[in-house]
């Protein structure tokens, strides 16, 4: 059995327990993406997906050869409106009560479904899919771990060329084109090259500043490979950083390690978030940590579970999540670790390999 039809089987499993006998999804502008990649193997942007007694596909002309090669189902074709030739699918099947994951469903849609589907109850039913996703196979580990590997060599890569006077923004993207150049499809998400006091704004997008000697620079950097992403973070000086850094690197680094070892199976997101938190505070800097510890990565950057004070996850064998604290100073600088592990058999995992027992410095001559 295909491992698409595997996980179709343990999605119709999961919404037929929730009294629903069809789910719907629809991807006509790209929202559901990763959830239809994830079920078909489509990497189209225009599919529906009905899965029920009987489970159809349905894309229209400008996907239909593409869908044909990746697709494991029969493709029907829709011209023109779909939503009638979807309403129309669905009472063929004999379904009355049509599941709809509510997470991505706009309430357009849901409207215009329920005024064309008499006769039919479509009903939300949280986000099944993403469900199924939070547990990664040996396959999608082995991509998010090819992910993480070329992350990594970019990283080794542009650490060689950064120089005082490079804009972050043309750091960004010389490490951007040089993914793709070695076989990303993509870049997980915008790269972020923060330096001097950028770096003490978690979410910073590379810019104009101009690296300086004795700054700081971070990096938040992942490629995407055969659709899996990396999520990545280093931090580095451009020449010898001043005291202040180096201390609070060691301590990112002692959060960093605790929330790593506290990973395993059965152990609550928040927990794992405290155990890491209890580092910084107790050293005085909780108030410079203010976002959680880290999240699931996949096909997408940001899944679950989450790791954070406010999280109810508890974490599974196959997840696979960031570890990332972080402190910021603001008009100064700002250090971050993130990690990428697998909650396996023993504990945690680590997927990425980059250096970080010391804040590393680049450019010394
Ligand atoms: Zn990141
Ligand atoms: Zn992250």
């Amino acid at each position: 059995m295909s491992e698409y039809r595997e996980r179709r089987e343990k999605l119709w499993e999961k919404v037929r327990a929730q009294g629903v006998d069809a789910f719907l999804l629809v991807n006509v502008e790209g929202s559901e993406q990763p959830n239809l990649r994830y079920l078909t193997g489509f990497t189209g942007t225009f599919g529906i997906l009905i899965v029920a007694e009987e489970t159809l596909f349905l894309t229209d002309p400008r996907y239909t050869e593409q869908a044909k090669n990746q697709v494991d189902l029969e493709v029907l074709e829709v011209r023109g409106r779909w939503i009638p030739q979807v309403i129309m699918r669905l009472r063929e099947l004999g379904v009355k009560r049509v599941g709809i994951g509510s997470t991505r469903t706009t309430l357009y849609l849901f409207e215009e479904l329920k005024k064309a589907g008499e006769g039919l109850e479509f009903v939300p039913i949280g986000a099944p899919v993403e469900e199924l996703r939070r547990v990664k196979s040996e396959e999608e580990i082995e991509k998010i771990k090819e992910a993480v590997e070329l992350t990594e060599a970019g990283l080794q890569w542009i650490l060689g060329k950064i120089k005082p006077g490079m804009r972050e923004r043309e750091v960004a993207l010389e490490l951007e084109f040089w993914y793709r150049k070695e076989g990303a499809d993509d870049v997980a998400f915008d790269l972020i090259v923060a330096a001097g006091p950028q770096s003490a704004m978690p979410h910073h997008r590379a810019g104009e500043y101009l690296l300086k000697k004795g700054e700081i620079v971070l990096f938040d950097i992942g490629a995407r490979v055969d659709g899996y992403c990396a999520d990545l973070t280093r931090t580095v000086a451009l020449g010898e950083p001043d005291k202040e850094a180096k201390e609070a690197y060691k301590l990112v680094l002692r959060a960093n390690e605790a929330g790593i070892q506290a990973i395993k199976a059965g152990v609550s997101g928040k927990d794992v978030d405290a155990k890491a938190r209890k580092i910084l505070e107790e050293a005085g800097l909780g108030e410079h940590f203010g976002h959680g510890l880290g999240h699931g990565v996949g096909l997408e950057v940001h899944e679950g579970p989450r790791l954070s004070a406010t999280s109810e996850d508890i974490l599974v064998l196959g997840n696979v999540v960031t570890v990332e604290p972080g402190v910021y100073f603001p008009g100064k600088f700002g250090i971050r670790i993130e990690d990428l592990v697998v909650v396996s058999e023993d504990g945690a995992r680590v997927l990425s390999a980059f250096p970080k027992d010391e804040l590393i410095v680049v450019g010394r001559r």
